[in-house]
């Protein structure tokens, strides 16, 4: 048995407990891990509360990353005492997760804890800090360079706006934060924000097309933000669309990209393939500033992650949380 939230879905309804877990409910893996910190991503907020249909499997533990060291292995990758980092891969969906103090998972879905950072601080950077590096890949990919203008974060006080805007200033574009927490304003800037919008200018039905104000973008918010970003983005520019946290839709036109060439790139984090997870935590490794984790960071123990799962989906949580599984 071991400590862990556990997720059941019956005829009683959908509830998740902090309980004793009997080894039973951990799936088939060749490594077990001893949990030390998971993290509550807006999924696991999600999955937590029930709000969205995110798990697909009961009974379920939640937590989308980990880290933690390998206790015992049948992989000639891994052996015990290692400490390996888990983002994605279904994990806390369809297969048991990090919110627990053990892990049964697949030795391919590991990554090598980077020696550039702790194990906290590579939890502090977790699936949102992860995807944000994978956004800026993408802007980069496509062409953004940060002397052809302002690149927009949405959701700038969440996860991944919060690492994302810390990268982007480290590399040196300029970056312009949207956030509706007029309170979190400096927190913004002081990640490296050169100004913060007011959400209330992108979240309601805009114009086919608008003044050309953005070289590159970053949205985590979907909907109506994601159509105005894109609608207010320069001849050529790149957005990266990761999240959904002002809805799935996408009330847009096709007028940004067939008369401003303007590119729309996806971003998945979850099924991102081995090669590019390396290099997306080489990059973080080299272009994150480490002591911003500290003010991007919150950390709570197991014991409350259920209470501030609701609290992250009222967009009330700033940057990263943090989960100490030891208490
Ligand atoms: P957080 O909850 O940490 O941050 C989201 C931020 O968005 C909030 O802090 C808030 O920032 C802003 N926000 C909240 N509600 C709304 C709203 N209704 N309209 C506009 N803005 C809002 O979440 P994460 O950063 O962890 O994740 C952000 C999104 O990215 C989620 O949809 C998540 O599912 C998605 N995601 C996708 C991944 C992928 O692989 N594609 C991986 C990781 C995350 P503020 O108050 O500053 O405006």
């Amino acid at each position: 048995m071991f400590k862990g939230i556990l997720i059941e879905k019956d005829e009683d309804g959908y509830r998740a407990a902090l309980k004793e877990i009997d080894e039973s409910v951990l799936h088939e893996g060749d490594v077990t891990i001893r949990v030390a910190y998971s993290t509550l991503n807006y999924k696991d907020g999600l999955a937590i509360t029930g709000k969205s249909p995110v798990v697909r499997s009961f009974p379920m533990i939640p937590g989308i990353d980990l880290v933690g060291k390998v206790e015992q292995s049948d992989s000639a990758d891994y052996r015990p005492g290692d400490t390996v980092v888990l983002t994605g891969w279904g994990v806390g969906e369809v297969h048991p997760g990090g919110l627990a103090e053990r892990a049964r998972l697949k030795s391919d879905w590991l990554v090598p804890l980077p020696k550039a950072f702790s194990p906290k601080q590579a939890m502090a950077i977790g699936t949102a800090g992860f995807t944000a590096m994978l956004c800026v890949m993408a802007l980069e990919r496509h062409g953004v360079k940060s002397d052809q203008g302002d690149v927009l974060v949405t959701g700038a006080g969440g996860g991944v706006g919060s690492v994302a805007i810390s990268i982007l200033s480290n590399l040196g574009y300029r970056v312009v934060g949207v956030s509706g927490r007029p309170e979190e304003v400096d927190y913004i800037k002081s990640l490296g924000a050169a100004e913060v919008l007011d959400r209330g200018e992108f979240d309601k039905p805009g114009k086919p097309l608008a003044k050309e104000r953005w070289a590159g973008a970053i949205d985590v918010v979907g909907s109506h933000t994601l159509a105005n970003v894109c609608a207010s983005m320069r001849y050529r520019g790149v957005v990266a669309a990761c999240g959904l946290v002002g809805g799935m839709d996408f009330p847009a036109t096709v007028a940004p990209f067939i008369l401003r060439g303007v590119t729309l790139a996806g971003v998945d984090s979850v099924m991102c393939p081995k090669t590019e997870r390396l290099e997306a935590w080489e990059r973080l490794a080299r272009d994150l500033d480490v002591s911003k984790l500290e003010q991007i960071h919150q950390e709570i123990g197991l014991s409350e992650a259920i209470e501030v799962a609701g609290k992250l989906l009222a967009g009330e949580v700033r940057g990263r949380m943090l989960v100490d599984i030891s208490r």
